[in-house]
């Protein structure tokens, strides 16, 4: 179980992660995706496909662990995971970018799948379009020099953002910021101010891991401790409406919940 299943109650062993678009109009230098190998030129494929997709792909991903099942991942559980009932709509790309995603969210939900969707916020009138069970928009910069400098956009979407995060009060939401040490670790109370503005119901803070090919762009010391997340997510909820909520040392996250 990841820290979804203790924040959220989600059956993370039943959940997939899914890309509709390789594409992304970012270049985060924390992101653990390869910039060097994206597609030119891609394809769409229809959103029955891609969910007609989940259950074969997921069996192959699996594949093999039924091997080394032990009290931790039962036999249960393995079966459990051939039939997935989560999907993450995140991991690599952004979203917003794949041109039919309300459709493939309202067909996910038809189907009785829960959606999460994770956006960087960049296009909020796709956004304004989509209902997943709870939309997850980024914030990983204070202010717009430091946006432009950790997350490296194509064109300058610091007021786009914003506009994003002032969706997410109307429905159930999460701001998700990555916590860089050195490069976007300050002005707690910056940060603070624009949650206030977003209405959102949960902000996570979670430190950045030296994983992937963002190995090519920090040091390992960009990571910051669980002891600091925990300290600068303290300070965010000082300064507006949010408490702690919760926690998870191993992935150096923490949880704040609006004061409604
Ligand atoms: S927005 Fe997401 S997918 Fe795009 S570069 Fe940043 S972390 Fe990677």
């Amino acid at each position: 179980m990841c820290y979804k299943h203790q924040f959220y109650g989600i059956d993370s062993h039943r959940c997939v992660q899914l890309t509709p678009t390789l594409l992304c109009n970012q270049r985060c230098l924390f992101c653990w995706r390869s910039f060097e190998h994206e597609p030119q030129e891609e394809e769409e494929c229809p959103p029955e496909i891609i969910l007609a997709g989940i259950h074969k792909y997921q069996k192959k991903a699996l594949a093999g662990y039924n091997a080394v099942l032990d009290n931790t991942v039962t036999k249960t559980m393995w079966e459990e995971a051939l039939d997935p009932r989560h999907i993450a709509i995140s991991l690599s790309g952004e979203p917003t970018l794949y041109s039919r995603l309300p459709e493939l969210i309202d067909l996910a939900n038809k189907t009785g799948y829960t959606t999460f969707l994770v956006s960087n916020g960049t296009n909020p009138e796709m956004l304004m379009r989509c209902n997943p069970f709870q939309m997850y928009v980024s914030l990983d910069a204070p202010d717009r020099e430091t946006y432009h400098a950790v997350c490296r956009p194509q064109g300058d979407y610091w007021d786009r953002i914003h506009e994003s995060l002032s969706l997410l009060g109307s429905r159930r939401s999460a701001v998700r910021i990555t916590l860089v040490k050195g490069l976007n670790d300050f002005h707690p109370e910056r940060y603070a101010a624009i949650l206030q503005e977003s209405g959102a119901r949960f902000v996570e803070i979670k430190g950045y891991m030296y994983l992937g090919y963002s190995r090519n762009r920090l040091a390992r010391e960009n990571m910051p401790e669980h002891a600091a997340v925990r300290a600068f997510a303290e300070k965010v909820a000082a300064a507006c409406d949010y408490r702690f909520m919760d926690e998870n040392k191993l992935s150096r996250v923490v949880v704040l919940e609006r004061i409604s």
